[in-house]
């Protein structure tokens, strides 16, 4: 009987598990699935017992962005358990001024709105405007195409929302490739604009049971295949392959898949590498009673306003379903962490949505370089760390959410596309 190939998947995040997912359809493959915690999820996870539901991480998903991740949970059966954001909750604000502007939906509403004034003036020339051929900053791309004002009322906020980080040191072509392109294939992004077909505005959409449901199917359907309290120390290449030295002992593997975040690669590859990445905290606030009196599903705060938090999420306008008593108000505050979150993000309640109120539930999750920075030189980074993984054995590969994409579907999808890759899997 031929030899089954023995894959090891370092990390049991949404990259790791997809993995193992995909590599376990093929029968001549054994899995096996190194994590440090007692669970699985990595950034991804729910409160589950407590009295309102809550998301820690990752909350909800682009309908027309997540192919790989939908795909995914058709294989897993929950297609049944897609949830799609409340009609009422569509619409955005973003703090100007000190005051919460609905972002304008309508052209006449982008006449009269001080976010969007600005952009309206750069239109009548942005179509003349020549392509750059180096890689520069989104602030740099905003500027040029737009304007300073663009930049800073419409641009910033959304960078702020996705990666809580600046513009002026994150590089447009990494994280937003897909506008990039159209600067490229069109010459302009009003002539892109113009000539893309319309498509009906994205959904955004969650599992009934959050994120939490995706995990616990994953771990049922890899029942076997997963081992926790395995902190990985050293990766040595062997004749055979690759041995791995966690806390709890030694495995030999024909081929490792890394899907674990760049530093902890770079620690075993004795790799002095510099990832940029941000520190972030939640701060998911219940109330039992109805204090939300703004409508839409939450706003951003633009880097410039010199405020203390990045954003509020309205998550019972957003998703209602989740919602375990009609009364309730759930809200998640994310902001910098680095003392008094709780006080922090009260506070930016207070001043912005004039809650007074005394919140029935308070939770905390300070997440430690858990946004990937995709900065300048991001793709030459990318490149190096292959090289250097590759030099270290050509059975070692690399897969994440620093890769090519910062999003959950990006995860999936790098993941998917290794298997296609190696062993074929669709
Ligand atoms: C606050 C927040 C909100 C977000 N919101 C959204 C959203 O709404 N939509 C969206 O699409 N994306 C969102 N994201 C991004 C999304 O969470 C990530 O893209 C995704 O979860 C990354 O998964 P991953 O498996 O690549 O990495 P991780 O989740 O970081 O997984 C890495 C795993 O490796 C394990 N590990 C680390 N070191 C070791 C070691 N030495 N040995 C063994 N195991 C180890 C860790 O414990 C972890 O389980 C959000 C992220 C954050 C932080």
């Amino acid at each position: 009987m031929k030899k089954k190939t023995r894959l090891i998947i370092l990390g049991g995040g949404i990259s790791g598990l997809s993995l193992a997912w995909k590599l376990s359809q093929q029968s001549q493959n054994e899995i096996l699935l190194l994590e440090k915690e007692e669970r699985v999820g990595g950034l991804m996870g729910s409160w589950e017992s407590m009295p309102f539901f809550f998301e820690r991480g990752p909350r909800m998903f682009q309908e027309g962005r997540s192919k790989a991740l939908l795909e995914l949970i058709h294989e897993l059966g929950l297609t049944n358990e897609i949830i799609y954001a409340d009609k009422a909750a569509q619409g955005r604000h973003i703090l100007y001024k000190q005051k919460l502007h609905k972002f304008p939906s309508n052209p006449f509403a982008f006449l009269f709105s001080p976010l969007t004034r600005p952009l309206l003036l750069a239109l009548f020339t942005e179509w003349k405007r020549a392509p750059a051929r180096e890689e520069e900053s989104i602030w740099d791309f905003a500027v040029r195409r737009f304007n300073q004002k663009t930049a800073e009322r419409m641009f910033d906020p959304l960078v702020v929302g996705i990666y809580a980080g600046d513009m002026k040191r994150l590089s447009m072509s990494a994280c937003f490739p897909h506008v990039k392109r159209w600067e490229e294939e069109h010459g302009s992004l009003t002539r892109a604009f113009f000539s893309k077909k319309k498509k009906a505005p994205s959904t955004l959409f969650s599992l009934r049971g959050g994120s939490e449901q995706l995990l616990e199917t994953l771990r049922e359907k890899l029942k076997g295949k997963i081992l926790h309290g395995q902190s990985v120390q050293s990766l040595h290449t062997s004749s055979n392959g690759i041995t791995i030295i966690t806390t709890e002992g030694q495995w030999q593997a024909d081929r490792v898949f890394s899907a674990l975040p760049p530093y902890e690669l770079c620690k075993l590859l004795s790799l002095q590498m510099n990832f940029p990445t941000r520190d972030i905290a939640t701060v998911n606030i219940g109330f039992h009673s109805p204090v939300l009196t703004k409508k839409g599903f939450g706003y951003l705060v633009p880097a410039h306003a010199n405020e203390d938090v990045f954003g509020v999420i309205f998550d019972s306008n957003l998703f209602p379903q989740q919602n375990r008593s009609v009364e309730e108000t759930r809200l998640t505050v994310m902001l910098s962490p680095g003392g008094s979150e709780e006080k922090r993000a009260l506070n930016a309640l207070e001043r912005h949505l004039h809650i007074h109120k005394k919140p029935d539930f308070v939770g905390v999750t300070k997440i430690a370089r858990g946004l990937p920075q995709y900065e300048l030189g991001h793709a030459s980074r990318i490149q190096a760390l292959q090289h250097a993984a590759h030099a270290f054995s050509p059975h070692l590969h690399l897969v994440g959410n620093y890769l090519s994409g910062a999003s959950v579907n990006d995860a999936i999808a790098t993941s998917k596309q290794m298997a296609a890759n190696l062993f074929g899997v669709r």
